[in-house]
Formats: C-alpha cells, structure tokens, sequence
C-alpha cells in the first residue's frame, strides 16, 4: 500500500492529551527537550543505515515538531463524503480535459511508459490526475518535518521513522533537493504521492538523467506510477471493468470486490451491460462492486481493478482512476445516477457555491473549489435560513436555491 488510507483504530483520546501536555507552559521545554532527545537517537540511527552526517545534520538535526500532523493523523472525519461528490469532483469536465491535453502533451513518453510497463496511457494519467491534479497539487508541507513529528510522537511512530529515514536517503542520494521535497501531512509527495519507502521501491529514472525525481519530472513520474502499477500485477490489455444493469430483485449479497466469479456466474443471474447488451461470456473472473447499494450504479471489476486500489486503498478512489480512464478514452458517464436527489458538485460548481457564499458575506476564505470546515458551515447556515436540512454539505440542492438569490 502506498499511502496511509487505513490507520486502524483512532485515539482520539491521545491528541487532547499530548496537545495538553504540550502546551501547558511548564512542559513546552519538557517537549523540546524529548523532541531533541528523539532527533538525537534518529541521528544515530540514521547514520548506522548509511545515510550521511552531513544530510541530517543539514537537513533534519534542526527542526521543529509541526504538531499539526498528529492533529491530522488522530483526526475522526467531521464529514462522511458520500461517493457521488468524491466522484463528482474527481473526475469532472475539467480534469477530462486536462487529462486529454495531458495525453496529447506527453504522448511520445506514455507510448515508451507503455512499451516498458504495459499500462496503457489512459490509465497513468488518470492516476497522475487524481493524485495531484497533473502534478499541480504537490502538497506543502516539509517532508522532514512531518516525518520526523511523527517519527518521535504520536501513536505510529516506527511506521514513521522508517519513511524519515527513507525520505533522508532520497535527499542523501541526490533524487531531489531537500527544499522541493514537501507533501501531505503523512509524508506522501510528488506528482504520484508516493510515500518515501514506495518511491525507494518503484520510483523510475526514466529520462536517464541519474535521478529519480518525482517532484519535478514528469516522465520519470509518468513512468513510476506505471511501474506501481505492473508491480501491483497489471493485466495487459485487460479492462478494469464495466458498468453493468442488475435485474429486478437481484440478490446482491454475492456482491463484494474480493468475490470474484465466472462471468457465466453473471450472465446466469441476468447481469447485463449498462447498454443493455449482453455480458460477454468468458473472460477473466470479476467481482460486482455496488459502491451506494443496489440502487445505484453497479460494474463488474476485474484484477486491474485490484491493482489501481493497491495506489490507495479506497474503493471510490480506484473507481475514480477507472472512470476517468475510461472517460479519457472518449467514454461517457455512467447511465444509471447514484441514488441521490442531490447530486454532487464539480469543482467549477464549488467555486462557484464558494463565490455565492462569498457574495452574501460568509468568511470563507477564497473559492478555491475546496470545500473545509468553514465552507461547510457557510453552507449549514444558508441551509438553516432555506429551511434545509443543516448538514452542510456542498450538493447541487443549495446551489441551484442559492444561484437566484445573488445580488440580491
Ligand atoms: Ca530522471
């Protein structure tokens, strides 16, 4: 797995009591202290696994704890975001265009990705797209930093430490300098948000320059993210799936990603294709994945399925690479609508909700598309005065009611 998707179980309990402990004034030098104490044990630790004096001691021997990264790793989510406004603004109208201009840009390598890996240009793109917006979503947060916070404190602390190290080794073998090697809270960076032990692993010099650099170079991202992907166990030439139609009272308990079968086992139980026509027999074993019930859109996955979750563990998001792949090769959205009378938003949408609240004096910051806790409770009141249920999410329903009353 290459990101943190699954941290098991929370601690909310711990946080409160760290923070606590950090910032009552008698304790803020104990903290220091134990902080220092611990980068000085990494230290050692470090140089035994061949990394240089001079790369700590430059680059880490210095810094601060940012305790903002164990607030993030204790985090409970505020907010359960349901799979339509996930897939609505991951894969909206936007990145489909910018995927094609991608395609079309980078052509000439995603053929040589292709010849070298076997996975097909639609396929690395979605996934770029999708885990840095084409690399314009890189993440800023200092990558030593991070680690190193939670390589000392917190409750994963050698799953930390072994990143902090691989992230020194990065900088210490000269793939990317120290300062562009920033990313998300747990350590995740680069045009394909690897962790630092992933990229150690997979990352690709494919431009033959000497480096691997996934922050700046985008061939040898390109080709990293492919290489992730045939490790994983691509299919050649295999899709990774279909939407299909169910029949009346299907009994969807055979559903599950996991419970592969033989597609005569689907064509016996009347599953179709979404366009009606008949599923085509034989073929690699697949799984029915039911991401909002029976109600909603259905497809039948397959092992590249499989190997786009292994990017980051999350049902949805592999189903967003697969969507938007699909929608790069020129395919349309799905026929049956998620079972919502309030559809998610793109991100053109968000802005444009974020540019009303804006107008009608909500603090919120700049429409950046990027819906937080301020948004979110701009929202719960509008919502309130409409008379809607306060929930605060960012769906079409307070859009469209909020659209006519601008200028107002
Ligand atoms: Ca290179």
């Amino acid at each position: 797995m290459k990101k943190i998707a699954s941290l098991g179980t929370v601690h909310a309990r711990i946080l409160p009591l760290l923070l606590g402990w950090v910032l009552a004034a008698p304790s803020v030098s104990a903290a220091n202290h134990d902080f220092a104490a611990c980068l000085d044990r990494l230290r050692t630790q470090a140089i035994q696994r061949g990394i240089s004096k001079a790369t700590f001691d430059t680059h880490a021997a210095r810094i601060e704890p940012d305790l903002s990264v164990l607030e993030s790793l204790d985090a409970q989510p505020e907010f359960k975001t349901p799979i339509w406004d996930y897939l609505a603004a991951l894969v909206d109208e936007e990145r489909v265009e910018d995927g094609r201009a991608m395609l079309e840009q980078w052509r000439d390598v995603l053929r040589r990705v292709e010849e070298r890996f076997g996975v097909d240009p639609a396929t690395v793109v979605s996934v770029w797209g999708v885990e840095s917006n084409f690399g314009r979503s890189l993440g800023q947060r200092p990558l030593l930093v991070s680690l190193g916070t939670l390589a000392c404190m917190g409750r994963r602390q050698d799953y930390f430490r072994g990143e902090f190290f691989a992230a020194l080794k990065i900088i210490d073998d000269g793939h990317i300098a120290p300062e562009r090697l920033t990313g998300s809270w747990a350590g995740a960076f680069g045009q394909t948000q690897f962790m630092p032990s992933t990229f150690l692993q997979l990352a690709v010099d494919f431009d033959g320059d000497g480096r691997r650099d996934l922050v700046d170079n985008v061939p040898d991202s390109l080709a990293s993210t492919a290489n992730f992907l045939q490790r994983g166990g691509w299919r050649i030439g295999e899709s990774w799936g279909f939407e299909v139609n169910l029949p009346p009272g299907f009994d969807a308990s055979i559903a599950g990603r996991r419970n592969k079968q033989p597609m005569s086992t689907w064509i016996g139980r009347g599953v179709k294709r979404a366009n009606g026509e008949p599923l085509p027999a034989g073929g690699p074993d697949r799984a029915l994945l039911l991401p909002a019930g029976k109600d909603g859109p259905a497809f039948l996955v397959g092992k590249n399925f499989d190997v786009i979750y292994g990017y980051n563990a999350a049902e949805s998001y592999a189903l967003a690479i697969a969507h938007l792949s699909d929608r790069l090769r020129g395919g349309g959205s799905f026929r049956t609508p998620w079972p919502t009378d309030d559809p998610g938003l793109s991100r053109a949408e968000r802005r444009e909700l974020q540019r009303l609240l804006i107008a009608r004096g909500h603090d919120i910051g700049e429409a950046d598309g990027m819906i937080g806790t301020k948004t979110r409770r701009a929202i719960a009141q509008e919502q309130k005065n409409l008379a809607l249920e306060p929930d605060g999410r960012a769906g079409l329903r307070i859009l469209e009611a909020l659209r006519p009353m601008a200028g107002n």
